[in-house]
């Protein structure tokens, strides 16, 4: 039986990867921020969906110590790890001479140095098994810039590095590491802002989806949680043995244009 830990899978996208590999047996290892009866609520429903057990490991990823405990914590119940799934990431929208030094730090501190913890840690072990399978959730801001999101964007930028750099190290111990670079994905996150921001700018619902968030995206839909979650499956299975070091948009056609 296979073990996973994805950080930030107490909600949206790290969810949803949970969610598909509890359903295909793995013992997965949940990680994120939240309500402690919320968080126990998710993990007992994800543990009756297939064969594998289902832990939860509070660990912020701000702090390198409690990410390496995570991953010892996982090791030492399962024996091994076999995929992990550096996702936990927030956010900050703002022009670069205001943006808050401590909302820089706090970004590229989750979104970017936690996978360089959680990596650094779980490298060993995969090497000494000789598999391992890196699934970095990076972003279509990994490939292209919007204004107002320079700590994102360079964060994501950098996870890319990150993943080419491991991949190299990797390749002859049957370690991959990738990363998924999705465009506008269906998250509360996001469609949470829909109806305000209707109201704010006098538009309907659609015209905001359209006009406003997927403005950049061609095919004018959202990514959807599953089918990240089915990319990630993928690349955690041994058909996907050759696929190392690249970046895979996710995207509806944003990054092609
Ligand atoms: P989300 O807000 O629904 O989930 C973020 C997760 O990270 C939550 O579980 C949260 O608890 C966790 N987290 C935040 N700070 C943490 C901390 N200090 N320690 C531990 N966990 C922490 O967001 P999402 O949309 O599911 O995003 C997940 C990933 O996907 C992020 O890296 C994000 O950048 C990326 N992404 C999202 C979109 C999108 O449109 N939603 C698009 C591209 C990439």
């Amino acid at each position: 039986m296979k073990t996973v830990i994805i950080t930030g899978s107490t909600s949206g996208i790290g969810l949803g990867i949970a969610e598909n590999f509890a359903l295909s047996g793995y013992n997965v290892v949940l990680n994120g921020l939240g309500q402690q009866d919320e968080i126990e609520a998710t993990r007992a429903r994800l543990a009756s969906l297939g064969a594998g057990e289902v832990i939860f490991h509070g660990a912020n990823m701000l702090k390198p110590d409690e990410i390496t405990d995570l991953v010892k914590t996982a090791e030492m119940k399962f024996g091994r790890v076999d995929v992990i799934v550096p996702n936990a990431g927030i956010q900050h929208v703002e022009k670069i001479e205001d943006f808050p030094p401590e909302k820089w730090d706090a970004i590229i501190g989750i979104n970017l140095s936690s996978a360089f913890h959680l990596i650094r840690a779980a490298m060993p072990g995969m090497k000494k098994n000789g598999f391992g399978r890196i699934i970095a959730i990076a972003s279509a801001h990994g490939l292209v810039a919007s204004p107002y999101k320079s700590a994102y964007v360079a964060a994501k930028h950098g996870i890319l590095g990150l993943i080419k750099t491991v991949a190299l190290e990797g390749a002859e111990f049957g370690v991959t590491a990738n990363a998924i670079c999705p465009g506008y994905v269906e998250t509360p996150l996001v469609t949470g802002q829909i109806a305000d921001t209707a109201k704010a700018r006098n538009m309907t619902e659609d015209e905001v989806i359209n006009e406003v968030i997927l403005k950049a995206q061609p095919t004018k839909k959202f990514v959807q949680v599953g089918q990240i979650a089915a990319l990630a499956s993928y690349l955690a299975s041994d058909q996907a043995a050759q696929i190392t070091g690249a970046a895979l948009p996710m995207d509806g056609g944003w990054t092609a244009q």
